[in-house]
């Protein structure tokens, strides 16, 4: 059984003991686009026991230069993210046994999937997100590694509840929230070294290798060829909300209330329903062809082409209005579509 794994248990700080932690872990990775498909490649190809992967969105043409779980026919079929990257993983590594969530990492969700995860992996492209993911790590007491990059700048810190500051605390003295838009593109290496810290970190972790644990703030430019670690033990603050002594989740706080919201770096506006629930795409499909919109989809989703937009709406109501980034106008075109 652990042929496959020869390689790894010969790295003296992992061995057979630390295998076999590996095969007992439960990770949750939260995106499946750049940096969750290489997360998740190497976490799967290095046996842990199970991966749950959250994602929102569905395969596109302009993912395939750095996504690399996917191919040209999960584009074709529209297929979202987290159940191409489930079909993929589970062909490299059929052992490893991987949940797919199709929806938006929203504090709630987070709420309901935290159960027996012993670490989250940031692979999100949000701010919004992220300090979700730090509150949910605090409150659980659940270790997670944040990673991010634009261009050819990344950067990647370890977040261990009680031992290291929180994303939260380290937001007063870097630019963490400024790398959240892929506006000015990204090259792949960018991505791959974020990944290579976070992976490292997580196997680390995974095998319970606490004194071995980065405590510094890595960041780097691939094509300017700069190097920084910053340490960061003095940036853990007692009266952050987050993880202080009064502290109150402030990014858990729940809302209600429809959702509209433009996505970064994207002429596309994603609308979430006040009212979690199932929508029947099978009933959608046959009502909107039947006035007259052009309509495919699969298990997953709907694509309706209109005049000037390309709508998709998947299950759980949620739904992306590609060719606008007007709020008001995406809205306007949602409920003319789902009433
Ligand atoms: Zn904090």
């Amino acid at each position: 059984m652990y042929e496959r794994y020869s390689r790894q248990m010969l790295f003296a700080p992992i061995g057979q003991n630390g295998q076999e932690k590996i095969r007992s872990k439960h990770v949750l990775m939260i995106g499946a686009g750049a940096l969750g498909s290489s997360n998740g490649e190497i976490l799967t190809r290095a046996g842990i026991g199970k991966l749950t992967i959250v994602d929102r969105d569905y395969v596109e043409a302009s993912n395939l230069q750095r996504q690399q779980l996917y191919t040209e026919e999960d584009v074709a079929q529209k297929l979202p993210k987290a159940v191409a990257a489930k079909k993929r993983l589970k062909a490299i590594n059929s052992d490893v046994e991987i949940r797919a969530v199709v929806g938006d990492a929203t504090p709630e969700m987070l709420e309901e999937l935290i159960k027996d995860v012993d670490l989250i992996l940031d692979a999100t492209d949000n701010f919004e997100t992220r300090m979700a993911i730090n509150d949910i790590s605090q409150k659980h007491q659940i270790p997670w590694i944040y990673g991010a990059c634009v261009g050819s700048f990344g950067m990647s810190f370890t977040i261990i509840p009680g031992k290291t500051p929180c994303l939260n605390c380290l937001l007063k003295s870097l630019p963490v929230q400024g790398m959240t838009c892929d506006t000015v593109g990204i090259i792949a290496p960018t991505v791959q070294m974020v990944v290579a810290h976070q992976t490292a970190e997580a196997l680390k972790i995974l095998v319970e290798d606490w004194e071995a644990i980065r405590h510094s703030f890595v960041s780097f430019d691939l094509w300017r060829n700069q190097y920084s670690s910053i340490k960061m033990a003095k940036a853990k603050d007692d009266s952050c909300l987050s993880c202080g002594s009064e502290r109150t989740y402030p990014y858990l706080m729940k809302e209600n209330l429809m959702k509209s919201e433009v996505l970064c770096g994207r002429d596309t506006v994603q609308i979430r329903p006040s009212k979690q629930g199932e929508v029947d795409l099978n009933e959608l499909s046959v009502h909107l062809s039947g006035s007259h919109f052009e309509v495919k989809g699969n298990p997953y989703l709907l694509s309706i082409e209109m005049e000037d937009n390309r709508i998709v709406i998947f299950k759980d109501g949620r739904a992306l209005i590609h060719g606008t980034k007007d709020l008001a106008h995406a809205r306007s075109i949602y409920q003319r579509l789902l009433g």
